[in-house]
């Protein structure tokens, strides 16, 4: 009887193969009143078991690993384009930003060009009444050293550009004039002022006011008397109404 059961017992791993562990435990249970199939359970739990880990689990990992592979795979180049493309948007922000940066130095720097040379007229809303180098027994040279600007009495009187002032009070023939250093390294002057507004070592700006025009000095009547010179001194003179277009103002 013993010997016919072992047989029956060689059969169960075909039944038992495709059940779980806990099934195989499961039968050893139903079979505790015989002594031989209580002691054959565990070797067919076992055996069982590496049938079913051993085999199957094998197959299914290569799949389920292949699978994870191109998965990964596909991950990894989706992560890769998405990191590229990214790093590309960064380039592209930051080589836009650094182009905003420079045209906004650019135009900071034509700002202050145009602030720096940008001149106005000494006197706004007139007219040159009397030009450069006109002959005349008026002018101690025999020739005008400047130009003459249409003014009443009092019209305020203009730094034609960014400046600092050298000389202030009377000049003679000039009257009361004001002389200022131009930042270009020129000098322009002003003459027969009634008023002077400015001192010696002050810094002005175009437009600034820094006078009235008068008839003081060697004139026939008000008017502003303005020169441009290499020097602070008479006698190096150069063409004004040439000297103020050269720095935009339309005279
Ligand atoms: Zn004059």
């Amino acid at each position: 009887m013993a010997f016919m059961c072992a047989p029956g017992k060689h059969r169960r791993p075909g039944r038992v193969k495709r059940t779980t562990a806990q099934a195989a435990g499961i039968a050893a249970l139903t079979t505790t009143g015989v002594i031989g199939t209580v002691s054959a359970a565990p070797a067919l739990a076992a055996e069982n078991s590496v049938e079913q880990t051993g085999l199957t689990p094998v197959i299914t990992m290569s799949d389920s690993v292949a699978e994870q592979i191109d998965a990964q795979a596909a991950a990894q180049q989706a992560v890769a384009e998405r990191k590229a493309a990214e790093e590309a948007a960064r380039e592209k922000a930051a080589e836009q930003a650094k182009k905003e940066r420079a045209a906004k130095v650019r135009a900071a720097r034509e700002a202050e060009r145009k602030r720096l040379n940008t001149f106005v007229a000494p006197i706004s809303d007139s007219y040159v009444s009397t030009g450069y180098k006109t002959g005349g027994s008026l002018w101690s040279s025999g020739a005008h050293t400047g130009i003459d600007f249409h003014a009443a009495s009092g019209t305020v009187v203009h730094a034609v550009g960014t400046g600092t002032v050298v000389s202030t009070g009377w000049g003679g023939a000039y009257g009361n004039e004001i002389v200022i250093r131009m930042a270009d390294g020129m000098y322009t002057q002003y003459g027969h002022l009634s008023s002077i507004g400015v001192s010696v070592g002050q810094k002005v700006t175009p437009g600034q006011q820094i006078g009235l025009s008068g008839a003081t000095g060697n004139t026939t009547g008000p008017h502003l008397h303005f020169e441009a010179r290499t020097t602070a001194d008479y006698g190096s003179d150069v063409d004004p109404v040439a000297y103020l277009r050269k720095h935009g103002v339309d005279v």
